[in-house]
């Protein structure tokens, strides 16, 4: 039997990656679509300017797009998957979750609240169960789950395995694709030619979200992990896949082939739209590139270059594919969690 879900925010660049991870997935069938007053009451082809590769799926293309308020949202719908602003989604999220809706965000709020639980399935899906703190502090009958920002979702997979040697910090180095911007982010003027060296907000995420991901939960709430992480984010011109230089102190000093060793082994999750490899190590030295590696495994994995010992401890590059992996598909993943762990 399959769960129908909704999308909040369905007509932008995260919006319409999971129209295109959602359709014909085998667990989820896609019933309502939000979006802005300006697209509300239009058909799906129509409100969103399409820019995924391939057609609007066939399936979508006639839904009419309806304002982003639970009253709206057929209540058959049971799971929404939310790609909204996070302003926007700041007031909109706890009205579906008083609605009794289970939310799947992409969006920044409430990502750091004590008991909304921020989820990489293979790194902490034991901090799903914070849901029922959740429910109990805001006498909510839905719920939200988020995951991490996609700078943060790029690094982490590969940090969870360093924390083995004692990891105690972390520097990193962002080049980041104009995707993670959303549609009406960056514009040519602004990017062509350029770099930019700072995106707003987004090294305090990879600073604090790390620590959350990585912590520890004791059934009632999640005690963050004490790493030290400085984030340096520049946009750069790609279209999609965030590359990161990341540098760890580590309290073992493991030489480079066991660090590799420890990424080849990364522990998969059985869910529909996991990758069979979670990390890809790559020997050569001029590997992630962005447009060669940012679809391994349908975009889901993470790649990895060559791991190298400096005076501080180990050095590695990683990237990601920042709407599947750093958004879409991450949701999603956790929307396959939620229906795995009996909440849906
Ligand atoms: P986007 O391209 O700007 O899309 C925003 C979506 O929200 C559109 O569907 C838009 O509808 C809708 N919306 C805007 N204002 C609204 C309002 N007042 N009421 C209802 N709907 C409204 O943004 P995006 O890049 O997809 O990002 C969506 C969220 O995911 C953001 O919170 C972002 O931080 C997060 N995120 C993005 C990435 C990435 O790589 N892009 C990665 C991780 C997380 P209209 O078309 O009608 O305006």
């Amino acid at each position: 039997m399959s769960v129908s879900v909704g999308i909040i925010g369905a007509t932008g660049a995260v919006g319409q990656r999971l129209i295109q991870l959602l359709t014909d997935h085998p667990d989820f069938e896609i019933q309502a679509l939000t979006a802005s007053e300006s697209s509300a009451g239009r058909p799906y082809k129509e409100a969103a300017k399409w820019q995924a590769k391939g057609p609007i799926p066939e399936s979508v293309a006639d839904i009419t797009v309806v304002p982003t308020d639970p009253d709206k949202v057929s209540s058959e719908v049971d799971l929404i998957f939310s790609s909204l602003p996070s302003g926007v989604a700041e007031k909109v999220e706890p009205e579906f979750a008083k609605a009794g809706y289970l939310i799947s965000s992409n969006s920044s709020n409430a990502r750091r609240d004590d008991d909304v639980p921020l989820i990489i399935p293979e790194v902490n899906a034991d901090h799903l169960d914070l849901l029922e703190v959740q429910q109990d502090n805001r006498d909510w009958d839905g719920a939200m789950l988020k995951n991490p920002n996609c700078s943060t979702i790029t690094m982490v997979p590969p940090l969870s395995e360093l924390d083995q040697f004692g990891l105690e910090a972390v520097h990193v180095a962002t080049l980041q694709a104009v995707s993670g911007a959303g549609y009406s982010g960056v514009t040519s003027m602004e990017i062509i030619d350029n770099v930019l060296p700072h995106i707003g907000g987004e090294e305090e995420k990879m600073e604090t979200e790390t620590r959350k991901l990585l912590g520890e939960f004791n059934g009632a709430e999640i005690q963050w992990h004490d790493v030290e992480v400085s984030a340096s984010c520049n946009r750069v011109a790609t279209l999609d896949g965030h590359l990161e230089n990341v540098w760890t102190e580590l309290k073992d000093n493991p030489a480079p082939s066991a660090v590799e060793a420890a990424f080849q082994d990364a522990e998969t999750i059985d869910l529909p739209s996991a990758p069979n490899e979670l990390i890809r190590v790559f020997e050569e030295p001029d590997r992630p590139q962005p447009r060669l590696d940012r679809n391994i495994e349908n975009g889901q994995a993470i790649a990895v270059g060559p791991v190298q010992e400096t005076p501080w401890g180990i050095q590695f590059d990683c990237l990601a594919h920042n709407t599947i992996r750093g958004a879409a598909g991450a949701s999603v993943l956790n929307g396959e969690l939620l229906l795995e762990s009996g909440y849906l």
